[in-house]
């Protein structure tokens, strides 16, 4: 154990030393065939580029920032790049967090993945985008925040973006899609959360029309999936789009980092790169199967108030069971809600404060 925690804290340094090394190319080293291009700028000692071709790196640990947007001061974006290139060439696994800025769990995910595996570990490359959205994560919110609150447009509905002649949203999401996540993976996994003041357990939308998705997503070991037909404008859909099978991870809640859930996440994603054949080793079956659903209904709040759930995560309903209760300012009962038909609880409240038409309970069945 001690052995295993030393060889990861050893990987750890190495990458910092082989990252800066990276960054140590002059200049006239840098370009297609380098792998990635330069800006020239250097950011806290990270190299800033603006695009990136995992498959012209050697192998390696590399950190880059990628130049994704303009802020209204002149100033730039800077979105963190982690890749980890294996001795043996295999397939591109690309893993995305933080596209809603304030669903934070995946960033540990991709903090944790890549301080346990090392370049000779792998057949193919590990590329971790931590941090999708920066001007999200600045604001602590799931969207992109314009200069001065300008903008707030959701991201995971942009995609691909534009590549010229777009507001800023759209163009930031088309520099990213364009110039750093269309080229670089054969397989993606883009982890968000429960949107904040709500919770999912471990759970997969996943398009099943795309095989290798489906296999993704019960590698994965989530609690529940949602086959899925994929939404215009998201991360997910646009990869499987492109032919690149994709999936979204959801983790549990926003806003903090809960570590029971990063580490099954962490697990999932290793025991998929096992399937994939991106790692060496038995692939882990679930102990108990997730489960499946096709279709969800949401149950909403029909008058603002403070409300009573009771019902849990992943518990099983019968359609009529009352599941929720609203009161008002004086704990006065004002509604009930009930199932809307038999499932189980994908989703629930956990702010108590909801204004009209606000999630309370979400049913997949
Ligand atoms: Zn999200």
């Amino acid at each position: 154990m001690l052995r295993k925690l030393l060889q990861s804290m050893f990987a750890v340094l190495l990458g910092q030393y082989l990252s800066l090394g990276s960054i140590a190319l002059p200049q006239s080293e840098t370009g297609p065939d380098a792998g990635y291009v330069a800006t020239g700028d250097v950011q806290a000692g990270i190299a800033v580029i603006r695009s990136l071709d995992v498959d012209n790196l050697p192998a390696g640990r590399f950190h880059f920032y990628f130049h994704a947007g303009w802020k209204a001061t002149g100033q730039k974006f800077y979105v963190p790049v982690m890749v980890l290139k294996g001795e043996k060439p295999g397939k591109r696994l690309m893993i995305t967090a933080a596209v809603h800025g304030d669903e934070l769990n995946g960033i540990a995910v991709i903090h944790q993945l890549f301080a346990q595996v090392a370049p000779n570990d792998l057949t193919g490359t590990l590329i971790g985008v931590p941090g999708i959205n920066q001007p999200g994560l600045q604001a602590g919110n799931r969207h992109y925040v314009g200069s001065g609150g300008s903008t707030m447009v959701d991201p995971n509905r942009q995609f691909p973006g534009k590549k010229t002649g777009g507001d800023a949203a759209s163009l930031y999401v088309g520099n990213l899609w364009y110039h750093l996540l269309k080229d670089n993976a054969d397989l993606a996994i883009d982890l968000h959360t429960q949107t904040r003041g709500t919770a999912y357990p471990l759970f997969v939308f996943a398009d099943f029309s795309n095989s290798t998705a489906q296999q993704m997503a019960y590698g994965l070991l989530p609690d529940m999936i949602k086959q899925d037909p994929g939404q215009k404008g998201t991360l997910e859909t646009a990869f499987v789009s492109a032919g690149i099978p994709a999936v979204t991870f959801e983790l549990g809640e926003a806003g903090r980092w809960q570590q029971t859930t990063i580490s099954r996440a962490v697990d999932g994603i290793l025991n998929v790169m096992r399937q994939q054949k991106v790692i060496a080793g038995p692939v882990v079956k679930p102990l108990v199967a997730p489960y499946v659903g096709k279709h969800y209904t949401n149950v909403y709040s029909r008058e603002g108030g403070m409300v009573h759930i009771h019902v849990a995560l992943k518990d099983s309903v019968k359609k009529g069971q009352h599941i929720a209760t609203m009161v008002d300012p004086f704990g006065q009962e004002v509604r009930r809600y009930f199932a809307p038909h038999d499932g189980r609880v994908l989703a629930v409240a956990i702010d108590p404060l909801r204004e009209a038409g606000a999630m309370l309970v979400r049913v997949l069945r």
